[in-house]
């Protein structure tokens, strides 16, 4: 057995099949898997092959057998002043419930139903629901306005979607109906229904025939069984889009028995969560934490989870505690950037309230920042573990796995979300060249050899030529996934995570295409061309900035004009895809600086906004171009 991180590790890869055979155990399966790993055709990993199981029974009919009366979902809106707590039983009724709407309305296997929600329990009994009969769902973040959620509709294809009247954010009730509608009218495709949750929030427009209530509903099928389908391992479970280089967001596509057991792993290896706990993830079932750390794998666990409706600082920065000591969450995932908001508040919020039940805070999503760090560690007195991954690894890539039965914990090390996960083979590799960079504190592309562990994506949602070209194709001379990350590694075996060798960028702990944006800004009348880059923001990590080049200058001629071109392009961007994805600024110029091959130089620009040296400017087609963006900004 194992008695250090690194050995373990190193079995996780040298006996690859006996280890996640272990791991399999976590789960219940209907039937064996035959094979462990089936990497015949790479980089296409298929997990468990043979077999057969259903997440929705780990997660929830699993545990309402052994534990029906605990709790199960915790829901609590400070937004609307509203609180439901489901057991695992209550919690099993009402999946049955919502399933058995699905099915009625002729949703089977396969077919995709796509959830446009707030966080209210019904986004949580609509993805296991979905699972339960073997039906791929989407989600699609409730921030994200109508040009976003058409494109999803359209890649997705579904058959069903399910939202609700209204969200509400900061106590202002965002009608989503509207702009659903809208995204119904620019999408090609087009849903058979639409199952609507009405809070009472905002009135809706129903569409006759096409539009159901899921109140009505659910009292029609309140009581129902409708027992699990038992799914091929390898079967999709869900698609979930993530920003990437292009404008079309890309469908991440998730298995169902090799997520099982990554999240099953995961919550006992690197969270040490026990059943009958409670788990508090401060995301929303739009992101992948949502999914993962949120809904099925504190489940997974037997874990009582908190969906929390609402802001940090709402009604005061002690919202969160207060739910600490009240149900007394033993372990929290959160996001830098919220630690540093409510940095920014009266610490006497933190000593407020009895945290004694909370033994560690998990932070991902963005680089965490040493300030901020020691600041929640010393405030909460318990370790804060950072960890790096993606949308499309689904649980973490880098952290620390410090709950190994006879294996030794790791201490954490500022500035380094940790090392790199069991069933992981990180390597840093030279951008050029695609050697590997073995030596400790060399910069490269953190990559992952093949094949990706359990419970990272299976490929692109109905393209799998785009998930070779985009994960496997950028190291010359080699076939490997790049995560689009530098990063370096100690002598201790640490990463240091140094920002994205992509366009993407990081606002928030929110991941956005630059592509995506820009093209959103292009679709204003007045502009001829756009470059958005991501530039260092104290608070959230990034925001994005955009530089526009007017089709009619004097729209922008003086200051007063300018300010009014800015917010109605800002307008543009909230409208097509929501308040998350506007710009920070918009300036204006005359001319963006280019490679002579017409490359737009975003590197150069993200520098000089960063006041940084551009570095190589040989291949620059009008050095002034920068010239007139660093002026811009001084001024
Ligand atoms: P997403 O797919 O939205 O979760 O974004 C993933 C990206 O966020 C990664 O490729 C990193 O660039 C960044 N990221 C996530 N977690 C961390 C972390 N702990 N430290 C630094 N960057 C992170």
């Amino acid at each position: 057995m194992a008695t250090d991180y690194a050995q373990f590790h190193q079995r996780s890869i040298a006996e690859r099949d006996a280890f996640w055979a272990e791991q399999a155990k976590g789960i219940e399966w209907q039937r064996a898997p035959q094979q462990i790993c089936d990497y015949s055709n790479p980089p296409f990993a298929r997990w468990f092959v043979g077999g057969q199981t259903n997440l929705c029974h780990n997660a929830v009919d699993r545990h309402a057998r052994e534990r029906p009366g605990e709790n199960a979902l915790i829901w609590v809106s400070t937004e609307v002043g509203e609180e439901r707590i489901y057991s695992f039983a209550q919690l099993q009724a009402e999946v049955e419930c919502m399933a058995a709407m699905l099915r009625e309305q002729g949703v089977t296997q396969g077919d995709r139903v796509l959830i446009y929600m707030p966080m209210i329990p019904e986004a949580a009994f609509a993805m296991l629901a979905c699972a339960r009969i073997g039906a791929i769902h989407s989600v699609v973040f409730g921030g994200f306005a109508s040009g976003s959620l058409a494109s999803r509709i359209d890649d997705a294809e579904p058959v069903l979607i399910v939202s609700a009247d209204a969200g509400s954010r900061g106590g202002k009730v965002i009608p989503y109906k509207p702009l659903l509608d809208e995204a119904l009218r620019l999408s090609r495709h087009q849903p058979r229904r639409v199952l609507l949750v009405d809070r009472g929030l905002a009135a809706m427009d129903k569409v006759a025939e096409r539009d159901l209530d899921y109140a009505e509903l659910r009292r029609r099928h309140a009581g129902a069984r409708l027992p699990c389908v038992w799914l091929d391992a390898t079967a999709p479970s869900y698609t979930l889009y993530t920003s990437g280089t292009t404008g079309k967001p890309k469908g991440v596509q998730r298995d169902t028995g090799g997520y099982a057991v990554a999240l099953a792993a995961s919550m006992q290896h690197i969270f040490g969560g026990r059943a009958g706990e409670t788990f508090f993830s401060t995301s929303d079932i739009g992101w992948v934490v949502g999914h993962s750390y949120i809904v099925y794998g504190p489940l997974i666990a037997g874990m009582a989870t908190i969906m929390y409706e609402g802001l940090p600082t709402r009604p005061d920065a002690g919202i969160w505690w207060q739910l600490v000591e009240r149900f007394k969450v033993s372990l929290m995932f959160s996001a830098p950037t919220a630690v540093r908001v409510l940095k920014k508040q009266d610490p006497a919020y933190l000593s407020k309230y009895d945290l004694s039940s909370l033994r560690a805070l998990f932070l991902a999503g963005e680089p965490l920042d040493e300030p901020t760090a020691r600041w929640i560690a010393d405030a909460l007195g318990v370790p804060i573990v950072d960890n790096y991954w993606q949308t499309e690894t689904g649980w973490p890539i880098l952290s620390l796995a410090n709950h190994l039965p006879g294996v030794a914990p790791r201490a954490s090390k500022f500035g380094s979300p940790g090392m790199a996960m069991y069933g992981y083979q990180v390597k840093l590799l030279d951008e050029n060249s695609g050697e590997e960079l073995a030596e400790p504190n060399r910069k490269g592309v953190l990559a992952i050899e093949g094949p990706l562990p359990p419970g990272c994506l299976q490929t692109v949602w109905r393209d799998d030529a785009r998930f070779v070209s985009t994960y496997w194709s950028s190291i010359p001379g080699r076939q490997v996934y790049s995560t689009f990350d530098w990063g370096l590694r100690d002598a201790d075996g640490y990463y240091f995570i140094l920002g994205r060798t992509d366009d993407v960028i990081n606002v928030a702990g929110h991941r956005l295409g630059t592509r995506e944006i820009e093209e959103s800004i292009a679709g204003h009348p007045n502009v001829a061309e756009v470059a958005v880059v991501g530039v260092a923001d104290a608070l959230k990590g990034q925001v994005a900035l955009a530089f526009a080049v007017l089709k009619d200058p004097s729209q922008a001629a003086t200051p007063e004009l300018a300010l009014r071109q800015e917010g109605e392009i800002m307008k543009v961007v909230d409208q097509q895809l929501g308040a998350l994805a506007r710009p920070a600024r918009v300036r204006f110029v005359g001319v963006l600086p280019k490679t002579r091959s017409g490359k737009l130089l975003r590197r150069a620009i993200q520098a000089v906004a960063e006041g940084r040296d551009p570095g190589d400017l040989t291949t620059i087609e009008d050095p002034a171009a920068l010239q007139q963006i660093r002026e811009l900004l001084a001024g």
